[in-house]
């Protein structure tokens, strides 16, 4: 058996913006085999729980590099009826950092080695999408989880929420703790789109199924280029993709501080360190009795409904 290392393809995780036919489709395709090997680390997940993070943590890059607006956001949540329980992801531009309810539910891979993603995911529930322009109203798209399976979810809440028609490809190959492979591909008919382009796209829609056995040894733009041949690529930008969590003492002394009365009572009382863990990156932020009474006692005014 080879060394793990040279196993896996070396190019960084990145996404690449396309067009097709002149702008008639747009093509967004990402690498993320080093973000999900990253929080498969984190979370200690096992390897469902891995195939799901590659898969919507693909989905959710396309999403995010999407929002132009360099205050936007995206928030994707997956709740599910699988063993994993609920998933979140926040994107922001190419940084993004996911959570995991179960992520250590082990579930049977198939005899060929498949992971058992909708086990995981579970077969009904929602896909819910918010996006956050910096400002005003953001955007709530809702759609009900189609198959679990993470790419018919996102194709059919791109369809009917975003009202695109849309073909998405996720795939993370992995086993025993190790992420060969992760990516994904989202296809987009635009405005005016000429029928025989929308045929020629599903004619080579076989070409993205197998998604991470594909990007396993080859780059985005060597793929992208053979896939797309004679259809007018053009590559606009190529974004870098990072696992990166913003959470900090002070986000943690803030939701410490908006517990209600009888949570703050209990710690007060209890004479012991509290210790905030994120949820996202596992951080743990401790804080003293002496800092916590610290923390309460500056609670302005207004919240003092929880203050008798
Ligand atoms: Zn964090």
């Amino acid at each position: 058996m080879n060394n793990q290392n040279e196993l896996i393809f070396n190019e960084a995780d990145a996404l690449l913006r396309m067009t097709l036919m002149g702008g008639q489709a747009r093509v967004l395709l990402c690498r993320t085999t080093r973000l999900t090997q990253e929080a498969a680390n984190i979370h200690q997940a096992s390897d469902a729980a891995t195939a799901a993070m590659g898969r919507l943590l693909s989905a959710s890059a396309m999403l995010s590099c999407m929002i132009k607006e360099e205050q936007g956001s995206v928030t994707v949540t997956v709740a599910g009826d699988g063993a994993g329980g609920r998933m979140t992801v926040v994107g922001r531009g190419g940084q993004l950092k996911i959570s995991v309810e179960h992520p250590q539910a082990e579930l049977p891979a198939s005899e060929e080695g498949r992971q058992d993603v909708a086990g995981f995911v579970g077969r009904h529930g929602k896909l819910t999408v918010i996006k956050d322009m910096g400002q005003g109203e953001p955007y709530i798209g809702i759609t009900n989880l189609v198959s679990g399976e993470l790419g018919m979810d996102f194709a059919e809440y791109f369809t009917m929420s975003e009202q695109t028609p849309s073909l998405v490809a996720l795939g993370c190959l992995n086993q025993a703790g190790t992420v060969l492979s992760a990516g994904g591909i989202l296809i987009q008919a635009m405005p005016g789109c000429e029928m025989s382009v929308i045929e020629e796209l599903e004619r080579r829609e076989p070409f993205f199924r197998g998604i991470s056995r594909e990007l396993y040894d080859r780059s985005l733009r060597e793929l992208a280029e053979f896939w797309f041949q004679g259809m007018e690529l053009d590559i606009l930008a190529e974004d870098p993709l990072t696992l990166q969590c913003d959470c900090s003492r002070e986000r943690m002394a803030r939701a410490l501080r908006s517990l209600g009365a009888e949570d703050r009572a209990d710690i007060a009382a209890s004479g012991e360190d509290t210790v905030m863990a994120c949820h996202f990156c596992r951080d743990e932020h401790r804080f003293t009795p002496d800092e916590v009474r610290a923390l309460f006692a500056d609670q302005p005014q207004e919240d003092g409904d929880a203050l008798h």
